[in-house]
Parts: structure tokens; sequence; C-alpha cells
């Protein structure tokens, strides 16, 4: 009798290799299989955690946008995904059990990602987002909505502007040529996307209070813009500008974000080895 040849997928590689138990058959409970959404120091030290915890298996996801990542201890993976349906695909692949989203809080596509994708398959979803900076006494603070407010917010006169929101938003300040930009990312923007006026320097945090001012007063900065992305790692600028009367162009989180909740490290470990979201 002929057999029939089906074309079949080809089996999809885990990226975690231990066998996932069955608590029923072994008695020991099933490990965790987690996925851990990061580019982020939260996501980095949670993965410092969970990695030598026996009852969790877990994999780190980065978007790839920088090209010497900082290192984990933890399996990483690199690039996207390929949208809703890809994060499913991946999240079935690797029968993984439990995702936490420790992605940036301007990071929204992908938030929104796992949430559907997590809902789709009935995962237990934790989001760690960390506060984003309140603003205290003596601070300036001018609020744009996005980049292109920001860039309408330094006004018509030309300044001199320390443009610190990443690579990727510089384009929206095409729009204020008048102003002399330096930019600091840690990988250098598309030049094409710079405007006209920019010195771009490449650094990366955790930034000194004492350094900061020594660079905004170097520069002769007039206005600091920045994202409020909340943390420690690059709060020395917003506080240095303080104690130098600099107004702050201050970019808020894009809508949605604010709601994210806001779990601790420890409430992320206690859900990597099975607790349920608080
Ligand atoms: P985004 O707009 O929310 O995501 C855009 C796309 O990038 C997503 O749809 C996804 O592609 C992919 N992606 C994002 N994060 C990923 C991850 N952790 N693993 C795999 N794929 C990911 O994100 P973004 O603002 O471009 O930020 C990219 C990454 O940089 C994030 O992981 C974030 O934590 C980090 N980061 C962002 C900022 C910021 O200001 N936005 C600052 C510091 C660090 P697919 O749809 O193909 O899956």
């Amino acid at each position: 009798m002929e057999t029939l040849q089906c074309p079949t997928r080809p089996a999809p590689k885990p990226l975690l290799n231990r066998t996932h138990e069955k608590s029923g058959d072994t008695g020991a409970s099933a490990p965790t299989r987690l996925l851990i959404l990061g580019g982020t120091r939260e996501a980095r030290d949670l993965a410092a955690l969970v990695a030598g915890l026996p009852d969790v298996e877990a994999i780190l996801s980065l978007a790839g946008r920088t090209s010497m990542p900082l290192e984990t201890a933890l399996p990483t993976r690199m690039g996207g995904f390929g949208g809703v349906s890809g994060l499913i695909q991946f999240l079935v692949d690797n029968r993984i059990s439990r995702v936490i989203d420790a992605t940036h809080p301007f990071a929204s596509q992908i938030s929104e990602n796992a949430r559907q994708a997590c809902a789709t398959l009935g995962l237990p979803l934790l989001v760690l987002s960390r506060p984003t900076w309140r603003r205290e006494e003596g601070d300036l603070w001018i609020e744009a909505a996005d980049n292109a407010s920001a860039a309408r917010a330094l006004g018509e006169a030309p300044r001199r502007v320390f443009l610190t929101i990443g690579r990727l938003g510089v384009a929206a300040f095409r729009a204020a040529p008048q102003h002399c930009y330096l930019v600091r990312s840690i990988e250098p923007p598309e030049p094409a996307e710079l405007p006209p006026h920019a010195e771009v320097v490449l650094a990366r945090g955790p930034f000194a209070l004492e350094e900061e001012i020594a660079l905004l007063r170097a520069r002769r900065i007039d206005v600091v813009v920045s994202k409020n992305s909340g943390g420690p790692l690059t709060y020395a600028k917003i506080a240095a500008a303080r104690t130098l009367g600099l107004p702050v162009v201050m970019v808020a989180p894009p809508t949605g974000a604010r709601a994210r909740p806001l779990e601790s490290l420890d409430a992320a470990v206690a859900f990597a080895r099975g607790a349920a979201p608080a």
C-alpha cells in the first residue's frame, strides 16, 4: 500500500533544552518555562535572579536594537517575533508557560503584542515596569506628549539643546532646524534623520551627576530634552538640569503606558516560580 508523504513543517528548535516534567508523573512540580521580554535594566536584574532557580527555565528576548547588548545570565534570543501571530508561534513552539513583560515604558507595541498573545493562549502575563520620574522642587519641566510636541516646545529662538531621547526619535527635531543639538545615544542615529546642526556623542548609562553637570556646562546647554523613562540609570541629567536651573522638555510615555501595572522584582521572581499575578 502506498504511503502518502505529507509535507510537514520542520520541528521547531526549542530554545529551552530541558524536558518539561509532568508534575503528576514525578511528584515534583513542573518548572516554569518563562519568557522575559527585555531590553531594560529591570529585565537584566530579573534575568540574574531567575538564572539560578532550579524550578524556572527562562529565556530572555531582546529586540536587537543595540548591536552590543550587555550580557545577561540567561539564554537570549534576538529580534522581533513577527507580530502577535509570530509571538504566539514562539510561545507554543517553546512551550512557554509564563511571560514577564519587562520592556521599556515607551515600548508600547511589544507590550500590546504580549498582552494579546497571552490572552489568546491563556498564559499568565506579568508586567514589570518602572515608575516614571516625578517633578521635584526646582525642576523646570515643560511636558510634551511626543517628540514632535517636544520639538515645538523648544520655541522659535535658536537654543543649544541636549537631546537625549534615543536615536530613533531624532528625526522629529528636523522640524526645528534653528537649534544646535548635542545628541546622545547608545548607537549612532541615521545621519539623514539628524537635524542640520547636530553633534552626536555615543554613550551608555549610568551617568554620574557631576559628569552631567560638567557636560551641560561645557557645552553651554540651554535646554534638555528627555523621555520620561523613569529609573535611576539616566536620571542624573534631570538632576543636573535642576542643579543648573535649566529647563527640561519632558516627553511623556505613550498613551496607555501609564496604566501598566508596576511590580517589584520580588513579585516578578515569585511569579516566575508559579505565584499568581498580584
Ligand atoms: P516597540 O515599539 O514596542 O516594539 C516594536 C517591535 O520590536 C515589536 O513589535 C517587536 O517586533 C520588536 N520588539 C520589541 N521589543 C522586543 C523584545 N524584547 N523582544 C523581541 N522583539 C521585540 O519597542 P521599541 O520602543 O522599538 O523598543 C525596542 C526594545 O528596546 C524593547 O525591548 C525595549 O525594552 C527596549 N528599549 C526601548 C526604549 C524606548 O525608549 N522605546 C528605551 C530603552 C530600551 P515584532 O512585532 O516583530 O515581534
